[in-house]
């Protein structure tokens, strides 16, 4: 079957809506007609080249849609289901898979580095030549293909630009805060850049009933917005004395939890110093990596303990439609993280926005 798709053949070069060609499915795929699909920052760091993927390569991890067609060994999802698209889907059986690391899990690890989907091979062409699959998702498309654990069933009701956001920010976020760090009510959280990700680890710190939540940016208006998801409190990021207010706003000691989201090394430093004595700081932003980052070695005493974290103990099948229900209820805004929607045409002037840091979310709408 033909498809449309935004391609990117060299960074830092325009991506072009080209139509692909898709290959007939095989026993575990599932073919998913997208609806809507999120732009992240992870995607432009693939154009942008500080992320290597081979090329030509349909961008695009965070999609919703329906169920188009299933393979013969499907079970989990059938045609007409409402999916959210995981960019981590797992084999379910290897080293990792069995210690309940599935981000970590070896097929997946494999061949998502190479543009490939679990199985080691591609089922997109252009004019014959191999496509590559980005992440194992390439939702920037009108269709996808998808192995079985990528399908994520959600309610029906909600609707695909809000549900598609789920699929990285929002899941990314909120998993931090709820399934990683595991915030116990009346705990003292602080958030260090308050984008798409920042925002969910606020709601997600609000899910979990957390006490003071400290939202920290250099960005005025970020702040503002993060007032409204939630924070208790803001401080300016580059306030010589950032870390000495958070101290101030949690009894003298630090908060009990920090998470990184800014992706900056002035970040993860100021995530350590603003940690209590055996606190949990979460790093969540990437800087490139063959960087260093510059941690003073006083900040890193007394207990404390670091993790970094690509998708914030996602279980999807677990947690996409827990997060559609808390919207659904009211407890989680998703609506307020959109700021711009476009179509597939438009899809490099999205980019340029988040390049820019302009808005939150950008949401392509399929026709
Ligand atoms: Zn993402
Ligand atoms: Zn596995």
């Amino acid at each position: 079957m033909r498809f449309r798709a935004a391609v990117l053949d060299r960074v830092n070069t325009p991506l072009s809506i080209d139509t692909l060609e898709m290959a007939p499915l095989e026993p575990n795929d599932v073919l998913v007609r997208l609806h809507a699909t999120g732009l992240c920052h992870t995607d432009l760091e693939v154009i942008q080249g500080s992320l290597v993927y081979p090329l030509p390569i349909v961008l695009g991890h965070e999609g919703a849609g329906v169920v188009e067609a299933v393979g013969a060994a499907v079970t989990a999802v059938r045609r007409g289901d409402h999916v959210v698209c995981s960019w981590n889907p797992h084999c379910g059986h290897c080293f990792y898979c069995e210690r309940s690391l599935p981000i970590l899990c070896e097929p997946f690890t494999r061949n998502q580095p190479r543009g490939l989907l679990l199985d080691g091979t591609t089922r997109m062409t252009r004019d014959g030549q191999q496509v590559h699959h980005y992440s194992v998702t390439s939702t920037h498309a009108e269709y996808t293909i998808v192995p079985e654990s990528g399908a994520i069933p959600v309610p029906p009701e909600l609707p695909f630009d809000r549900a598609c956001i789920i699929g990285c920010g929002v899941m990314t976020g909120i998993g931090a805060v709820v399934r990683k760090a595991k915030v116990e009510p009346g705990a003292s959280v602080a958030v260090i850049g308050c984008g798409a990700v920042g925002l969910n680890c606020i709601q997600g710190a609000r899910l979990a009933d957390a006490g003071r939540i400290v939202a920290v940016d250099v960005a005025v208006d970020r702040r503002e917005r993060a007032l409204a998801f939630g924070a208790t409190d803001v401080v300016d990021g580059l306030a010589a004395d950032a870390a000495e207010q958070v101290r101030t706003l949690t009894n003298g000691r630090g908060a009990d939890y920090v998470f990184e989201a800014a992706g900056h090394k002035a970040a993860f430093r100021l995530s350590m110093e603003m940690v209590r004595p055996g606190g949990q700081v979460v790093w969540l932003g990437k800087v490139n990596v063959n960087e260093d980052v510059p941690l003073r070695w006083g900040s890193l005493m007394g207990e404390k303990r670091i993790v970094r974290s690509s998708y914030g103990d996602a279980a999807p099948r677990r947690d996409f439609p827990w997060i559609a229900r808390e919207y659904l209820a009211g407890r989680v805004k998703l609506d307020e993280l959109i700021t711009r929607r476009i179509r597939l045409e438009e899809i490099n002037s999205g980019f340029d926005d988040l390049a820019q840091g302009r808005g939150i979310r950008t949401v392509v709408e399929m026709a």
